[in-house]
């Protein structure tokens, strides 16, 4: 047997005699927050002898403790509705009212449901290791008041946020983050503050963070703490300031290498999994507002096509909870097996809370046949995981086009293949349908969009059936896109309810993508024209100042002109010579709003130079290769 711990960043395995536990579970659950309760109370609730251990002094995680208190999207149905309707109850007699789910009620509501399930539960204490047999992890081991602890198990969810434990086994994770530079989603440090007798939760957008060091963590909790959005002048008489969340609001971590991984692109390819456990459902809430250096597939939805609000339901099959190669390990929450892309839209609390229930079902199922988590019979499992509503085949609506709030009241989108139809909605002011239905018609569209782009009488079908030619990598659309460019076209489309593109610089995004050589010049110019970009007149919400318009076609232009630079080496050295300075210079600063205030301003300066010197150091690699 190994005993497997995570020391200065990396699994480091250690032989040690073979265990016996003096205590030995069914299941142990590390980690007892949006998905580690729901699984340890689903579990005991079915008969297994169930340990949960949590490294802070209350249940329900990042909805508790975090106070993240609302709900946003997360398919409905399961066991924690039936929690929140208890705490709702509880909410009306007696208690201090609160503004979405109760966090202080939350937390008494599941601590009294474990112990009447018979769940152990072990607080303040943090798992450390974990004991391996082969493929198969044995128990593990903690540390708490008591000290240094071990457990055995037969099976274990890692509900830790941040598949803690899989990574100190060494399981297989994904590379950290977005592709370009592995930055992942803004935190934020929640606000709970009273306004009118309602406690109030509040998180606004506060930086970055690797949340898996100490130092970096500790410097972020600390310096969000003095932020303006957090200081003694955002509060009065109003609005009287309670506390900050005492658990940072990490909205993106490890994603497991699983069993089957579940991506933005097979749910955009339509490659979805028959045999769901439960469907997740949001739109692409990505915060990052540097959206040029997310992936292509993302930029093409919500560039491109201005997708961002569109909201699809996902299956998320058992294999997507199943690290790669192990057969008694699962993980619930927000590591789970999706990718950085799919992640903004797999992450929220219903979903999170639905996927430790169905994590839990699937260890009970895997126990009571004497199985491994591979061999389960799904149609064992789901008579299961309806019984609850987990799984609700009635979820599973496809896509919607999220113009209310109130989803309800949201049509469902079906993609266009009349090309009539298409033409309508490529001349109007909310195109992204028909450009996304153009991507998906493919060849059989082609012949149509060259038609319409060369016509004049209407600009937005011209401009929009660029974008939908662009899109399947059509020359044809080039002329039209420069235009757009040249003309810095401030019409921004109104096919989401926010965070609509400007035309301008997605144009310069699909011109990119075509690799025009022509523009490189107006490109590079446009890097150093910051005084161009003033008195945006458009109301845009993505954008709140004239640094922040610049800083969008800055970063469009900057990757439009590597992805040039990839299939023309030649005009790399013009490249380097003329934005290695710019970027150098110590004072060199681009400030950005964080989501979703405006009074807080993000210097880009760090993130850009490190994605140049990155791709200036891969060229000059490939030049010194050639000769
Ligand atoms: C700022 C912010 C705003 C959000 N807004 C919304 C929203 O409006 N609506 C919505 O639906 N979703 C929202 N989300 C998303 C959602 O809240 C999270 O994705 C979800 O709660 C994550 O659940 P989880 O179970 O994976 O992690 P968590 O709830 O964080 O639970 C992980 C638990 O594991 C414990 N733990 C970690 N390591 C160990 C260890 N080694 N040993 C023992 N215990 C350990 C932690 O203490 C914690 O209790 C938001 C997220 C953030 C950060």
């Amino acid at each position: 047997m190994i005993l497997m711990q995570r020391e200065q960043g990396a699994a480091v395995p250690v032989q040690v005699e073979n265990r016996l536990f003096q205590q030995t579970y069914d299941l142990i659950v590390v980690g007892l927050g949006t998905a580690g309760a729901i699984a340890a109370l689903t579990a005991a609730s079915k008969g297994l002898r169930v340990l949960g251990l949590e490294r802070l002094n209350a249940m329900g995680g990042a909805g508790t403790i975090g106070a993240v208190v609302g709900y946003y999207y997360g398919s409905k149905g399961g066991l924690f509705e039936e929690i929140d309707k208890q705490v709702q109850q509880l909410d009306s007699v007696g208690f201090t009212k609160a503004g979405g789910v109760n966090a202080e009620l939350k937390k008494y509501v599941l601590e009294q449901r474990c112990l009447e399930a018979g769940v152990s539960v072990r607080y303040e204490c943090a798992v450390i290791g974990a004991y391996l047999e082969g493929s198969t992890v044995q128990g593990v081991r903690w540390v708490g008041p008591s000290g240094v602890e071990e457990a055995g198990c037969r099976m274990l969810i890692d509900a830790s946020g941040d598949a803690e434990v899989c990574a100190m086994f060494g399981a297989a994770m994904l590379p950290p983050g977005r592709p370009v530079d592995g930055k992942m989603q803004p935190y934020s440090h929640p606000i709970v503050s009273v306004q009118n007798d309602v406690v109030r939760a509040f998180y606004t957008d506060s930086g970055y963070v690797d949340q898996t060091q100490d130092n970096e963590l500790t410097q972020a909790i600390m310096q969000s703490a003095c932020m303006p959005t957090h200081l003694p002048e955002q509060f009065d008489e109003s609005r009287k300031f309670l506390k900050l969340a005492p658990q940072l609001g990490i909205r993106e971590g490890r994603f497991i290498r699983a069993e089957e991984q579940v991506t933005f692109a097979d749910v955009l390819n339509d490659r979805l999994s028959s045999q769901p456990l439960l469907y997740a459902y949001s739109n692409m809430d990505n915060h990052n507002k540097d959206i040029a250096f997310e992936s292509v597939l993302q930029q093409d939805w919500a560039v491109a096509a201005s997708l961002w609000g569109i909201t699809i339901s996902v299956p998320i099959p058992l294999g997507a909870l199943i690290p790669q190669g192990f057969d008694n390990v699962l993980v619930a929450g927000r590591a789970l097996g999706v990718d950085h892309d799919l992640a903004s839209c797999v992450r929220m609390k219903r979903d999170m809370q639905k996927c430790g229930e169905a994590a839990a079902l699937a260890a009970y199922v895997a126990i009571s046949e004497k199985q491994s988590l591979h061999s389960i019979d799904y149609e064992q499992l789901r008579p299961l995981l309806l019984e609850n509503g987990c799984l609700n085949p009635s979820n599973h609506f496809g896509m919607k086009d999220s113009m209310s709030t109130q989803d309800d009241q949201n049509t469902i989108v079906s993609w266009i293949t009349d090309h009539e139809t298409i033409q309508e909605g490529l001349a109007s002011i909310r195109p992204g349908i028909a450009i996304w239905s153009s991507r998906r018609e493919g060849a059989a569209i082609n012949a149509s969009l060259r038609e319409w782009v060369t016509q004049q009488e209407d600009e937005n079908l011209r401009r929009h059936s660029a974008f939908a030619l662009a899109l399947q990598g059509d020359a044809a659309a080039i002329p039209v896109l420069r235009e757009i460019m040249r003309e810095r076209d401030t019409f921004v489309p109104r096919t989401s309810r926010k965070y609509n593109q400007v035309r301008g610089y997605a144009s310069i995004y699909l011109l990119g993508l075509l690799g025009d050589m022509e523009i490189v010049p107006e490109l590079l110019e446009i890097i150093h024209s910051r005084e161009q970009f003033v008195n945006l007149s458009t109301d845009v919400e993505f954008i709140n100042h004239d640094d922040e318009y610049f800083f969008q076609y800055f970063s469009f232009s900057l990757m439009a002109l590597f992805r040039i630079a990839e299939r023309n080496r030649g005009v790399r050295a013009a490249i380097i010579k003329t934005i290695g300075p710019l970027v150098s210079e110590p004072d060199f600063s681009i400030m950005v709003t964080m989501k979703p205030t405006k009074d807080l301003d993000f210097d880009m300066a760090g993130t850009i130079r490190r994605i140049v010197n990155e791709r200036f150091a891969q060229w000059q690699a490939e030049e010194s290769a050639v000769h």
